[in-house]
């Protein structure tokens, strides 16, 4: 028996090096907003997008804190 995990349904290419060894994860954040996790094993980039748009890792983690309701 061989494991096997190659998520090929979606090429992803690294934008700093065009490098194709990519982890790619899709997360949901705090807030409910889906986010897209690239990480280039070839040159350790690591881009976050949501729906395609690129986003700030600062904006990511203020989203992934939990969310206080105001009293
Ligand atoms: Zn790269």
């Amino acid at each position: 028996m061989s494991l096997v995990t190659t998520p090929t349904s979606q090429l992803t290419t690294c934008r700093q090096c065009t490098g194709t060894r990519v982890t790619h994860i899709t997360m949901t954040l705090t807030d409910g907003s889906v986010v897209d996790f690239a990480s280039c094993h070839t040159c350790e980039h690591k881009s976050w997008t949501e729906s395609g748009a690129g986003l700030e890792v600062s904006t990511v983690l203020k989203r992934a804190q939990k969310i206080k309701k105001a009293a």
